[in-house]
């Protein structure tokens, strides 16, 4: 179980995770899109730090939908509103709720794969976070399922969300920015895949 203030903190590693690899997912992006992936995150984040002190007393799914109506609001560029979906959806989950359990979280991360669905209307296989996302959220509720153990399900999460990277890789974009390469996006990490590995990490190593 996770109350708010253990939630606040998570969310600050995944802002300070984000802030410390800002140049790393610029560069990502500059190969294949428009260079600005870290920025974007990096400023979404900043403002989130600055709102979390006032959000800190309230119930985590209010908590977590705050973060994402900061995101959607804060930051441009297509991860904006699609991260900020993914929280607000998230969040709902939890609604009114002071604590937040491990079938929680699992739900949360299913709510934010739809959300990100509903508004950039990709599926897994297209270079996008949702290669990291989807194969790291069926890992997780495959192995919590046989292990009930969240952490140890999260640390299999994550060898999945790598492999997703990795394969993002070997694809071609075709939705974004990068779909504008074509074959050429193909030998390339998708940054927001990257970018959504780092969240989960951060989640994992704050628990
Ligand atoms: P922009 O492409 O507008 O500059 P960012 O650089 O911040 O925005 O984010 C780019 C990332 O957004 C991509 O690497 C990809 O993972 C993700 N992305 C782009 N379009 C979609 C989409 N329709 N669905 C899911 N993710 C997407
Ligand atoms: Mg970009």
């Amino acid at each position: 179980m996770i109350n708010n203030i253990q939630l606040t903190k998570i969310i600050q590693k995944i802002s300070t995770t984000l802030q410390e690899n800002k140049e790393f997912l610029t560069e990502l992006d500059n190969v294949i899109g428009d260079g600005d992936h870290g920025i974007n995150l990096a400023r979404g984040f900043k403002e989130v730090d600055v709102k979390l002190p006032t959000l800190a007393g309230g119930d985590v799914g209010n908590i977590i939908k705050s973060v994402g109506m900061t995101l959607v609001s804060k930051v441009g560029g297509a991860s904006g509103p699609l991260y900020g979906t993914a929280f607000m959806k998230a969040g709902a989950v939890a609604a009114g709720e002071q604590t937040l359990s491990a079938e929680r979280f699992i739900q949360m991360l299913e709510a934010a794969i739809e959300g990100i669905q509903m508004r950039g209307k990709a599926v897994r296989g297209e270079k996008t976070m949702l290669d990291a996302l989807i194969p790291a959220y069926i890992t997780l509720k495959n192995v919590y399922g046989e292990s009930d153990d969240i952490k140890y399900a999260l640390e299999r999460a994550i060898v999945s969300a790598k492999e997703g990277v990795e394969y993002t890789k070997t694809i071609i974009a075709t939705k974004g920015r990068a779909s504008y390469l074509g074959e050429r996006s193909i030998g390339h990490q998708d940054p927001g895949a990257t970018s959504a590995l780092l969240i989960l990490e951060a989640i994992h190593k704050s628990l």
